[in-house]
């Protein structure tokens, strides 16, 4: 299994260089992403990761299809782990991702890292984000997202400048899964 970079590494606190373009399509970059939902996918409870989490320093992140999967939302802990084995939705790849819009409207959610466990608290962020990325195949896309993928492009881009939620959270505390 390919481990998790964790709090303390430096590389979670580097900002990550852009992907150059013509090399999306190239086995190294594949390679990357592919890496990275490997790394995702053994995390029952994983919504999103950046590429500095598996020790890549460049501008990738990928959010699990999961996240739209009802009994995933629901929330309850024994549904995230059957929808993990169903993992019927797809994962979506945003390279050199830009926040080109954040609402003003802010809402607290309660997040957690993969490379900051076990701690969980509330971070304030926009309720609304439009992202601009390309994708696995070098295709320039927009999306325009609300509610908890919102947070997570925030989440994750914040990973591509070095920045970790504990820098802006309240409330941390330590949750350990049974
Ligand atoms: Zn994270």
């Amino acid at each position: 299994m390919l481990p998790i970079v964790q709090n303390g590494d430096k590389v979670l606190r580097k900002i990550s260089k852009e992907v150059p373009i013509s090399s999306i399509t190239k086995p190294k970059i594949q390679k990357i992403i592919a890496n990275m939902s490997t790394a995702l996918d053994s995390q029952f409870d994983g919504v999103a990761i950046a590429a500095p989490q598996i020790g890549v320093s460049l501008r990738i992140f990928v959010v699990s299809g999961r996240i739209f999967d009802e009994d995933f939302i629901s929330g309850k802990e024994s549904n995230k782990i059957n929808s993990h084995k169903k993992n019927h939705s797809k994962s979506m790849v945003y390279i050199n991702p830009v926040l080109i819009k954040i609402s003003k409207d802010k809402k607290l959610m309660t997040e957690g890292c993969l490379s900051v466990r076990p701690l969980y608290g509330k971070v304030r962020r926009a309720t609304r984000a439009v992202i601009e990325a390309y994708d696995e195949h070098g295709n320039k896309f927009t999306k325009d997202a609300t509610g908890l993928l919102a947070h997570i492009f925030q989440h994750e881009t914040d990973h591509l400048d070095g920045i970790l939620f504990i820098d802006k959270a309240k409330d941390l505390q330590e949750i350990f899964a049974s």
